[in-house]
Formats: structure tokens, sequence, C-alpha cells
């Protein structure tokens, strides 16, 4: 049976790899020369992510660790958090579709590298054009990112590599809520034991360059910015279905993203974990596919509404929900039990971890 993938990203790269492991024939097509560039991503994952993505020999490409961090809402204070152990890694983006497209390329699957293409509809299904040809494949994976769906709901994101003047404390992503950086938030992700950091934002407001400064004000970091890269953040509008006829959609292009911190790299290799066991068993109808992505969808929504409360909220009310969250032992807790990748639990937990302390205060 042949496959065609489109987008060669790492959800592509992981579902392309495991088709070619369960026999299926696969092709990738990838618009870019060089996978893995352009770079766009602060490659933060859960601290279990290449175990789970079925290659623990990728655990080398970690570059950085993080048990916690400090989040500050406007003029307010500087809120320290702690889960206790280490929830989640920065991972070396590049390197990671790197090894995937080495893993790929060797267990078989063919590469068509600067290669735009498109799902064009063919008779009962859909096949795919690209420059100077045109085939019809039994399976059509869309993963070419959040750009090929338009129902989804985007903002630009950008980031800087920083080399910092003094030592970030390595464990400790830090965050800001900010009247300067309208509609999310920005982040300083040190890695290198501290002494480099991305620093980004993300937000409708144009001027991204520029309102990095706000960050750098505000956790009063400095350092030497050594490149900038970025990309469509997405923030919501995940599709109910994501099968149509022989298309299935995948990952960013599924709308496979946390809104809370537009992270699909989790939910990516997730979907194509489940898509290939789908594949594996000869289920062409996808059903379990199917069905996790309509409960991802609702978690995803949910998460949505409670992220739009929360950046509707002001900066002082914020500061004050922060500073309370911060000092209960409850939040630790909740923050060291809850799955990483599922925020909806997460903010559900606090909730009522400081609903509960507050009654029994
Ligand atoms: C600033 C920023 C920071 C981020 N930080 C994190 C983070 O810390 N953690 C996290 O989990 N996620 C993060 N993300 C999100 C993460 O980058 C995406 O969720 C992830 O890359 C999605 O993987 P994907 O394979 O679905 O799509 P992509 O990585 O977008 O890959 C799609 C691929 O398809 C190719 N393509 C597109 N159209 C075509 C076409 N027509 N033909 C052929 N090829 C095509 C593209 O060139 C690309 O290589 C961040 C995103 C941004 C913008």
């Amino acid at each position: 049976m042949n496959v065609a993938v489109l987008g060669a990203g790492p959800a592509g790269l992981l579902a392309a790899c495991g088709l070619s492991q369960a026999g299926y024939s696969v092709t990738v097509f990838e618009e870019h020369p060089r996978v893995g560039f352009p770079e766009h991503c602060t490659g933060i994952v859960r601290h279990d992510f290449f175990e789970a993505a079925g290659h623990p020999e990728l655990e080398k490409l970690v570059l950085a660790g993080y048990t916690g961090g400090y989040v500050k809402a406007g003029e307010g204070g500087v809120h320290r958090f702690s889960a206790g152990v280490t929830k989640a890694v920065m991972m070396d983006r590049p390197g990671y579709e790197a090894a995937l497209y080495e893993a790929a390329s060797s267990s078989g699957v063919g590469f068509e590298l600067k290669s735009r293409a498109s799902v064009v509809p063919v008779k009962g299904g859909y096949g795919v054009a690209w420059p100077g040809s045109r085939r019809v494949f039994d399976l059509v994976v869309g993963a070419r990112g959040p750009a090929a769906n338009t129902s989804l709901r985007t903002i630009p994101g950008l980031q800087a590599r920083v080399e910092l003047d003094s030592r970030l404390e390595p464990d400790s992503v830090y965050v800001l809520f900010s009247r300067g950086i309208p509609g999310y938030f920005g982040w300083i992700a040190p890695y290198d034991a501290g002494a480099w950091a991305k620093v980004g934002l993300a937000s409708y407001a144009g001027g991204l360059t520029g309102r990095l400064r706000t960050l750098f004000k505000a956790f009063g970091v400095s350092g030497r910015v050594k490149g900038y890269f970025g990309g469509r953040v997405v923030v919501g509008g995940a599709p109910v279905e994501v099968k149509r006829l022989n298309y299935v959609a995948l990952g960013d292009e599924a709308g496979q993203v946390k809104p809370m911190t537009g992270g699909g790299l989790g939910l990516g290799m997730m979907g194509a974990k489940t898509l290939v066991s789908d594949l594996r068993r000869g289920d062409l109808t996808l059903a379990d596919y199917r069905r996790w992505h309509r409960r991802l969808r609702g978690s995803l929504r949910l998460t949505e509404a409670m992220f739009r409360l929360i950046l509707s909220t002001p900066c002082s009310i914020k500061d004050r929900m922060l500073e309370v969250a911060s000092g209960s032992p409850a939040t630790q807790m909740v923050l060291r039990e809850s799955d990483f990748d599922d925020h909806s639990g997460v903010l559900w937990n606090l909730v009522r971890e400081g609903a509960a302390s507050l009654l029994s205060a």
C-alpha cells in the first residue's frame, strides 16, 4: 500500500518512520531543501518524550531539563512555581528531525525534498501533485503544519537565541504576561547550563522584535542576540474531523496543539503513534485515531476557553492569583502529578485544589 506524507516536520517524519516499519511504501514530500530548517520552535516537551515517541536513544538530544519556573504579570512580583521533579525538557529540535530523517531513510522511506506538494482530487479520493508530477496514493497524510489549515487560529511567534551575560537558573522557565505582549505571553527558556536562552514571545500585535525588550527588562536579563527565528503559533481552531476519504490530517495541520503554549510536538507525536497503530492493524478507517482526535479536540477547546479567560484578566488580578497559587503546597502537588500535555487537566486541578484549600481555611 502506498502512502504519501506531506511535510517532513516532526509529526510527518514520525508517522513515515512507523508506517515504513509496518511494511507500507512511504514517500515524504518536503518543500524545503533540508529537513529541520528553517528552525521555528523552542523544543520544550514532556520529560519522557523520547521514550513515549519510541525513540529512547534520542535522549542525548536533551539540552535542558525544567522542574518549574518564574511567572510575572505586568508590574507585579515574580512568582516561583516548582513541581519538585523534572517535568519538561528542551530538545535539540533540528537534531530531532535530522535523526528521524535518517531513521526514515534507512527504513526505506523515499524523500522528495524541495517539493511543495498539494492534495488534489482524483477519482474516489485524493492524490498528490508536485512540480511536474501527479500521483495517486492509497493514503495521503497531511502534516504540512498550521499554514495548510485555514480553520486554525494562529498568531506570529518570534524567538531570539541569546548568549546571556550572566547565567539563569538552568532548571526554570521564565514567563511574562504583559500589556506589552498583547494576546499571549513571553518566555525565556535557558539551556547550556543557563548560559544561553531562547527568548520568545507571540502576539497578534506587530513589532515583535522590539517587544522582546519588555521580556529582557522584566526579568533583568541581558545578553547578545545570536539570531532570530519564529513561525505561526496555533492558539485554537482544531477541526472536529481529520479524515476525508483517503486524506488524513496530522500534527499542527490537524490543530493538535496546546492553545495555552502553542506546543504541538507532544500531541503530534501521540497522533502519529495512534495513526500508525491503526494502520499497523490494517484499519484504514483509522477509528482509534479519529476517536483520539475528537476527544483531544474537546479538551483543547476547554483549555482555549480557560486560557482566554486568564488572558483577559487584568494583570493586577493575575498577579494576585499567581501569588496565591505559588504559595500553596497543593500547587506543587498538582504540577508534579499532572500530565504535561493535558493543560485543561492541570488548570482544572489547580482550580479544584485552590477551592478546597479556601474552603478548609
Ligand atoms: C515560536 C514557536 C515556538 C514553539 N515552541 C514549541 C515548544 O517549545 N514545544 C512544542 O511542543 N511546540 C512548540 N512550537 C510548536 C511546534 O513547532 C509545532 O507544534 C510542530 O513543529 C508541529 O509539527 P508538525 O510536524 O505538525 O508541523 P511542522 O513542524 O510545521 O512541519 C511541517 C512541514 O511541512 C512542510 N510543508 C508545509 N507545506 C508543505 C507542502 N505544501 N509541501 C511540502 N512540504 C510542506 C514544512 O516545510 C515543514 O517542514 C512552537 C512554535 C513556534 C512558532
